[in-house]
């Protein structure tokens, strides 16, 4: 990730953060060198006491001068959780960037991965795990529990189950998994918020194991919910199911965003644009590309041995989204809230089987548990 000089006019990419605000946990503070650091100063240091006086209000803010979108802020985040050595890991991993190079040498590739008997033996298996880890994640997110409590949950049952949780460095990405709360629409990093009555709370959980990524992701409630917000969190589950059951050799990718936006225009949201489901196997994020919006131009008709998610986000407003400064967190772009289910499938000869479908309760997704 490329970062800014944060100097009045200065347009230089930057490397150089400033040592109180990386003591401070304030993050985003990038100098191109020691001259520009210095003649910033003065007006720089203001931060470290915005965030020093506010830590005890609980209003801890590492951006004083962004304008956010709603009601969320971010808060401080914990350490880097280990994984141990002996748990095989994928090859962003241990980049300093976090890239990925066997992603990156078939980026713009359309080709589609045919999995051999093998390989879809390597991918239920990933999955079924995956699962095993989201639903320890649902029984911890509650009121009062931090998302962070939630990534330690989730890292801890990764390496019980010998799996690399594989949003851990991808990209820099500094967690194990995303914790997407009300106007997030995804990639939210867990930090020291505690959960509050009413908010709706994703987890995107991914493990990397034996070779195999297997991802997927509910909304999960946390407390009582508005109305409003629950049919939100159910129209999203519905338009995921509609787009599931199409699924099936000779149909298009591009159908998926069709039948998507139908529903959930049908019950007044909308369909975000900028993120997308995408192949997954060996790599965490390949060929195909799968937009959820209608009239899309995705490439590929679907064959058996197919491997891909299909991950709506829906917004109760807005479609439109921006980024926090991390450059991770998207959220809505009217702060409203916003709701999204995954599911990793397989094409079979057909329609297709749910890799990362919940094994009791009927498959149902955990919020049906409490409505
Ligand atoms: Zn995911
Ligand atoms: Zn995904």
């Amino acid at each position: 990730m490329q970062h800014q000089c944060e100097t009045e006019n200065c347009k230089n990419t930057a490397t150089l953060q400033c040592p109180v605000c990386l003591k401070m946990g304030i993050q985003g503070s990038y100098f191109c060198g020691q001259d520009c650091f210095k003649s910033s100063w003065k007006g720089h240091k203001v931060i470290h006491l915005l965030a020093k006086g506010k830590e005890d209000k609980n209003v801890y803010n590492p951006w004083p001068y962004y304008t956010f979108t709603g009601k969320l802020r971010p808060f401080p985040q914990s350490e880097k959780r280990p994984v141990p050595e002996r748990i095989p890991r994928p090859d962003y991993a241990d980049h300093k960037e976090g890239r990925s190079k066997s992603e990156e040498s078939l980026r713009g590739n359309t080709t589609i991965k045919i999995l051999d008997d093998e390989e879809k033996e390597g991918m239920r298996v990933a999955c079924r795990l995956g699962r095993e880890v989201l639903d320890e994640a649902a029984r911890v997110c509650d009121v009062g529990v931090t998302t962070d409590e939630i990534d330690r949950i989730v890292h801890e049952a990764c390496i019980e189950r010998e799996c690399y949780p594989s949003p851990l460095n991808y990209y820099n990405f500094p967690k194990s998994c995303c914790t997407s709360v009300n106007e997030v629409i995804c990639h939210g990093i867990p930090d020291m918020r505690p959960l509050e009555d009413g908010d709706l709370c994703n987890v995107d959980v991914t493990v990397y194991h034996r070779g195999f990524h297997g991802d997927l992701n509910e909304t999960f409630f946390v407390g009582n919910v508005k109305e409003q917000h629950k049919k939100l969190v159910q129209v999203t589950h519905e338009a995921l199911m509609k787009a599931i059951a199409i699924v099936k050799p000779g149909e298009r990718y591009r159908e998926i965003g069709n039948v998507i936006q139908k529903h959930v225009h049908a019950h007044g949201f909308s369909v975000v644009k900028s993120y997308c489901g995408h192949g997954i196997h060996r790599l965490f994020h390949t060929a195909p590309n799968v937009p959820h919006y209608a009239k899309n131009n995705a490439v590929g008709v679907m064959k058996p041995g197919h491997c891909f998610t299909i991950e709506p986000m829906i917004s109760e407003g807005s479609w439109r989204d921006v980024s926090w400064p991390d450059d991770w967190t998207a959220v809505t772009a009217d702060g409203l809230f916003s709701a999204q289910f995954e599911q990793t499938l397989l094409v079979t000869e057909t329609g297709c089987d749910i890799l990362t479908l919940r094994r009791n309760s009927n498959g149902q997704p955990h919020f049906m548990d409490k409505l």
